[in-house]
């Protein structure tokens, strides 16, 4: 009768060195099946491949958030913008922007740690870069998206993570989301932009309040923020209109849905004719 003591592995010697680090190499044998014996990787080895696989996933963790910048629907330059990036040409401008980059960049912090449930709205003249707050907000979210091994090994592996295809970060200018609505009812293979739109864990809608409404954009745009509001996601609003032209604009029922939760922060500079 064999023994517990028997299925324990043992290591022997091989008398032999590894060639890397000149340790001793073993076979390992387990008693029990003594006719089998394998040889055994030298620690350096095992230390390089875990070191691998640890760059691989980073690798791959890279290849994903760059995929999500890429689908998010931010233009190229966009998918660079960053907080630091937001510069002013002189230290008065800086100053004056300084409450709206300091809001931005609250928000965002909220979002990371999931307190974040409102509506943050920058309005400002063409050019004053509230467009660029948005996004910076939108690269800081991606950049910290927790991403699963598996799906950070697979891309590390493959050098391309194309098999993501869901959008926690959705950018788009308010007009885009509207012309692909309309464009999605009369193709049925179109995606659903209003549906990614309205699960997106976070929604950047750029330069609302452009165009005047028909009343069937405003049902699409109430839809949107009524359910967003109802499942407690975030949303980052730009817009050239101040809150109340924004009223003017959309009407009451829409505004409402926004105002309820939103902070309205004014971004300055910029100009009125853009
Ligand atoms: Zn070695």
């Amino acid at each position: 009768m064999k023994q517990a003591a028997d299925f324990m592995p043992t290591r022997t010697p091989t008398g032999e060195n590894c060639p890397d680090c000149g340790r001793a190499l073993y076979t390992c044998t387990i008693p029990a099946v003594g006719c089998f014996s394998v040889p055994q990787a030298c620690a350096c080895v095992l230390a390089q491949e875990e070191t691998q696989r640890k760059q691989q996933l980073e690798r791959g963790r890279a290849l994903v958030r760059q995929r999500l910048r890429e689908i998010s629907g931010m233009r190229k330059r966009q998918q660079t913008h960053t907080f630091a990036g937001f510069d002013a040409k002189t230290s008065a401008e800086r100053r004056a922007k300084k409450p709206a980059l300091d809001a931005a960049a609250a928000f965002a912090a909220q979002y990371l740690a999931g307190q974040a449930s409102g509506v943050l709205y920058l309005h400002g003249h063409v050019g004053c870069g509230k467009t660029h707050l948005a996004c910076a907000i939108a690269n800081r979210a991606i950049d910290r998206i927790a991403v699963r091994d598996e799906a950070a090994e697979y891309a590390g592996k493959y050098g391309e993570a194309r098999f993501l295809t869901r959008k926690p970060v959705r950018f788009t200018t308010a007009a885009e989301m509207l012309a692909e609505i309309r464009r999605s009812f009369r193709n049925a293979a179109q995606t659903d932009i209003l549906a990614e739109c309205k699960r997106a864990r976070l929604l950047i809608l750029d330069d609302l309040g452009a165009e005047k409404p028909s009343d069937w954009t405003r049902e699409c745009l109430f839809e949107l923020f009524d359910h967003r509001n109802e499942e407690g996601l975030p949303t980052v609003i730009t817009s050239n209109l101040s809150p109340d032209s924004l009223r003017e604009q959309l009407g009451e029922r829409i505004t409402d849905r926004i105002r309820d939760r939103a902070a309205a922060v004014r971004v300055p500079g910029g100009s009125e004719r853009g």
